[in-house]
């Protein structure tokens, strides 16, 4: 126990608050201070944390009223939060989540086509990635034909990606001779004929048919997206890059106190900055808008790169990736959001999409300072040295995933070995002295935050064996990327992300003690109850 000068704290939170309405006793509390320090138990009132101690020491706060548990030696940690999360996947798409092979995909391909009117477009959900599949490759056109000769059929993959057969490359006229758009690929079979995968802005060529969901319907989406994502031990997320029509929807799920998780948010660029509906840094604790995103390339197959991709991707030595967006087309936007007083947060993958994110942001700088604003790169995957120095003096913080998780042997082919290896270097960011704040990506990755605090402290993946070891950080520090540095970016960090007096009560009750069970263990605990402002939202401890 390390806990100086804890009795004062205690005494002062007494007096100060009165009885607390719950005690939680006997756990292994895993605070997350400053100190790291582990305590045994804690008291809240109404929303917040009252103070944290010893057993003995909160057990003599209770009053008549209050709710005295047992933790029962549980561990317990602050709110697990996602600095980069764009839902919990799933959606009315079929569901290729589960799928472990080629056939599987086509399985449930062919079972929507025929529950399916001649001419409907069928179209998949997103969450899912070929590193899933057995045969570790993308289905398409002519898998996709076999089993839809005539409906339309548009697999989608993450956020960069979609695979269409030949039913749906006619009906959007996509043909050999079809050129890309800038910034986008639509990739070929060895006969020039498009495969079916057109990636990024390619993507364009395609009209899906809108979303029909009515506002409730969104939002009984959203309330059941964020009880699973609860039910993970997630008390906090930030959606890089929501609509105008989300905020809205969200706004309401706050109006009538449906939310069980804090939401920060970033616009995606409107045609028109002045249309936004909220100010910089409008909102409370639930719902928080923090500026604006921004995309420079692409993802897996687009990151934008200083040198070639591996072969055969890198065409002999010419592809080096996609890039999104002019130079000199970004930093003006860059610009113009400083000038307004938006932070920004821009998507960059690949180290040449790192150089003109830097030069950009720099170059807001010389204008009207950005230190202490926390703008944000988003993933970051493969920095090169020079770049933390600047990052460093710019006061950036990085939103960092586990990708190399879900898609390392992709990434291996994509890139070569040592890139991959090197993918999202946690641990060079923290020696270099650049905040980072982790998440997962969702749905593009799969959401649930133990996964991630696994993958940062072992390097493992789910199909492809460790890679870069070298770049494993310790519990501890994967714990505080996943909660108080998270808080950080979003200037939440004196109201929440740790376990102490005056602070939110947003917790997690752990199947099992996170710092001490073999690494292994973390990827498949349990979470057995999450907390947010003092009310369980999943969960409970009998
Ligand atoms: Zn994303």
């Amino acid at each position: 126990m390390r806990f100086p000068r804890r009795s004062a704290i205690v005494w002062f939170a007494a007096i100060a608050t009165g009885a607390p309405d719950a005690i939680y006793l006997n756990g292994k509390i895993v605070t997350v201070d400053a100190r790291f320090s582990i305590a045994q138990a804690f008291a809240v009132t109404g929303e917040r944390f009252t103070a944290v101690g010893s057993s003995a020491e909160i057990r003599k706060l209770a009053g008549p009223s209050t709710r005295v548990v047992d933790l029962h030696g549980r561990t317990v940690v602050p709110g697990l939060e996602d600095s980069h999360l764009h839902g919990a996947g799933g959606g009315p798409g079929v569901d290729l989540s589960n799928a472990r092979s080629i056939a599987d995909v086509l399985a449930a391909i062919r079972e929507r086509v025929n529950g399916s009117a001649a001419g409907a477009v069928i179209v998949s959900n997103s969450d899912w990635h070929e590193a899933q599949l057995k045969e570790q490759r993308l289905p398409l056109r002519r898998d996709l034909d076999a089993v839809s000769p005539d409906n339309a059929v548009v697999l989608m993959r993450g956020g960069h990606e979609y695979i269409l057969n030949s039913a749906a490359l006619a009906k959007w006229h996509i043909e050999k001779s079809t050129a890309a758009p800038e910034g986008g690929q639509i990739s070929r079979y060895p006969d020039g004929e498009p495969n079916g995968e057109l990636v990024d802005r390619a993507r364009t060529l395609v009209r899906l048919p809108p979303n029909r969901l009515t506002e409730e319907q969104q939002i009984d989406s959203w309330v059941a997206q964020y009880k699973k994502l609860n039910a993970a031990g997630l008390t906090s997320v930030r959606h890089p890059g929501i609509s105008v029509e989300q905020y809205k929807i969200l706004q309401e799920m706050k109006r009538r106190r449906l939310l069980t998780m804090r939401v920060n948010f970033l616009f995606s660029l409107p045609s028109d900055l002045s249309s936004l509906p909220a100010k910089p840094d409008e909102g409370d604790e639930w719902l928080r808008a923090e500026g604006v995103k921004l995309i420079v390339d692409g993802g897996f197959e687009g990151g934008w790169m200083r040198e070639p991709y591996q072969e055969p991707y890198g065409k002999d030595g010419t592809f080096r990736g996609l890039q999104l967006i002019p130079k000199e087309r970004y930093t003006s936007i860059v610009k113009e959001l400083n000038r307004l007083g938006w932070r920004v947060g821009t998507h960059a993958v690949g180290d040449a999409a790192i150089d003109q994110v830097l030069d950009a942001y720099e170059a807001a700088n010389a204008d009207k300072s950005i230190v202490g604003r926390r703008w944000a790169i988003e993933h970051g995957f493969l920095p090169r040295d020079e770049h933390f120095a600047r990052m460093k003096a710019l006061g950036l913080v990085v939103t960092v995933q586990d990708h190399l998780y879900l898609a390392g042997p992709s990434l291996v082919r994509y890139w070569g070995p040592k890139r991959a290896a090197y993918v999202t270097p946690v641990r060079a960011y923290l020696d270099h002295g650049v905040r980072i704040a982790a998440g997962t990506d969702a749905p593009v990755v799969p959401y649930p935050p133990l996964w991630t605090i696994y993958h940062f402290v072992t390097r493992d993946t789910i199909s492809g064996g460790v890679l870069g070891a070298d770049q494993a950080i310790t519990r501890e520090e994967a714990l505080r990327a996943i909660t108080i540095d998270n808080a950080y970016l979003t200037f939440d960090e004196k109201i929440k992300g740790s376990i102490e007096p005056g602070k939110l009560a947003d917790f997690v009750v752990l199947a099992e003690d996170i710092l001490t069970v073999p690494a292994k263990r973390i990827e498949q605990m349990g979470v057995v109850m999450t907390v947010v402002g003092g009310k369980t939202v999943f969960g409970n401890l009998n």
